[in-house]
């Protein structure tokens, strides 16, 4: 291509939007968006209730490690400071989940449905929410990790020198006592080479991408390279909205005339749709990021702090979380076989598919096979046909009555019976073994 080609390209494509359509389905993305965000916020007050504790705790010299206990000695501090930097993290978080909440669809009617249209400030209040949220709970589980003095003055000083710069006069004196002035003096007496390495600073992972790679690197997570590059392109992606790109700027501030769609919910708008699966997609990183590397973060910190009778009462409350949250989100967007009478697809009975999640969805003839999906949490059901009317199949993880079979419910089936289907799928699952 020409320079020629390249302007006209971007010419063409940047000054009409075209409507599109999001490859997800909305009622889907609004239902997963809601249950994220609530686990996510699960999470968060988790996390603050062990804030409380962690603070409660750090008080107590007794159940500290050695090296925290006497004031001369500059680990003493981080006494005060990690309590500081969790309650720092559970605000960050708890705008994040502000700013990722479905949409509210009630009274939404064809006459009303421009208000749930998308335009340039929900897109920019989003992502950058989001890049708050990455940046700062990237740079706070680096300082719980790295847990060094010079570290923690470098990006707190840094912060300082910034925030010096404008601020009123009231706010400064509200805000800085003598002490802190000294430091910021100190630290502006620097040059710019020496603010990463001096007697009183350290930087040794300045950029995202490499706080990101010592992270994962000292947590020793190895099987999540994927989480770390996507971790590093919400970054990037990010950076794009909230220093006002021509991209996102384009995409998210012009507006068209947009087709109306329709659920059994009520009319949207396409942007609704686009905008919804871009904030699944960001609530998705975050809450892997949230469990996978945060919380982790949080626990090595925890056993460098405290003595190992303490940190044992701590680390399961924390593993707790983690678990919950990540075998809950397992849930969504899941694949799930079901075995299936032979016969009736294809016939024209709608078909009950009772999905993991208790929603019933009731599929409809002519059933397409290529689209059959639970509506609330949007897993994907793969049918398996089986010959004659057999009633339940034995598995490893328990017994499947096949749809459309004839046999009564499993809670309705007699003990007995309960009793020897349960023997054998016991059976089945210590050969699997
Ligand atoms: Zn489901």
């Amino acid at each position: 291509m020409t320079e020629i080609d390249i302007l006209k390209s971007i010419a063409e494509n940047l000054s009409e939007r075209k409507s599109s359509a999001a490859l997800n389905n909305y009622q889907v993305l609004c239902n997963n968006i809601k249950y994220v965000n609530n686990l996510f916020d699960f999470g968060v007050k988790s996390l603050s209730i062990i804030q409380g504790q962690v603070e409660n705790t750090l008080k107590n010299d007794n159940l500290v490690k050695d090296e925290l206990i006497n004031s001369t000695k500059p680990l003493y501090y981080f006494r005060q400071i990690i309590p500081r930097i969790l309650l720092n993290d559970i605000s960050i978080s708890e705008k994040f989940l502000a700013y990722t909440k479905p949409d509210n669809r009630e009274g939404i009617t064809v006459d009303n449905v421009g208000k749930l249209a998308k335009s340039f400030i929900d897109y920019n209040n989003l992502v950058t929410s989001a890049r708050q949220f990455i940046d700062s709970m990237v740079a706070d589980a680096y300082q719980m990790i790295i847990f060094d003095p010079k570290e923690m003055n470098y990006q707190v000083l840094l912060s300082l020198n910034s925030f010096n710069k404008y601020v009123t006069k009231s706010i400064r004196q509200a805000l800085f006592n003598s002490e802190i002035e000294s430091s910021l003096t100190e630290f502006e007496q620097l040059n710019f080479n020496q603010w990463s390495n001096s007697t009183i600073t350290k930087c040794s992972h300045k950029t995202f991408a490499k706080k990101v790679d010592y992270i994962f690197s000292t947590l020793n997570i190895t099987t999540e390279n994927d989480l770390k590059e996507e971790i590093k392109n919400l970054f990037k992606f990010s950076s794009e909205f909230t220093h006002i790109g021509y991209v996102s700027t384009f995409f998210t501030s012009t507006s068209g005339d947009e087709v109306i769609f329709g659920d059994e919910i009520s009319p949207y708008l396409p942007s609704t749709e686009n905008f919804s699966e871009l904030k699944y997609e960001i609530l998705s990183t975050a809450i892997n990021f949230f469990s996978k590397i945060y919380l982790p973060a949080t626990i090595y910190c925890f056993r460098k702090i405290f003595k190992q009778d303490t940190f044992n009462i701590i680390e399961p409350s924390v593993v707790q979380i983690n678990n919950k949250i990540l075998t809950d989100f397992k849930t969504r967007n899941n694949q799930y076989y079901f075995f299936i009478k032979q016969g009736l697809i294809g016939s024209d009975e709608t078909i009950p598919l009772t999905c993991m999640c208790q929603t019933t969805n009731n599929w409809k003839p002519p059933h397409d096979l290529t689209n059959i999906y639970c509506k609330n949490c949007g897993s994907k059901f793969n049918l398996l046909e089986i010959e004659g009317d057999p009633g339940y199949i034995i598995t490893s993880n328990g017994p499947a009555k096949v749809i459309g079979s004839s046999a009564p419910d499993f809670d309705k089936l007699p003990v007995e019976k309960r009793i020897e289907i349960l023997k054998k799928c016991e059976e089945a699952r210590k050969q699997n073994e």
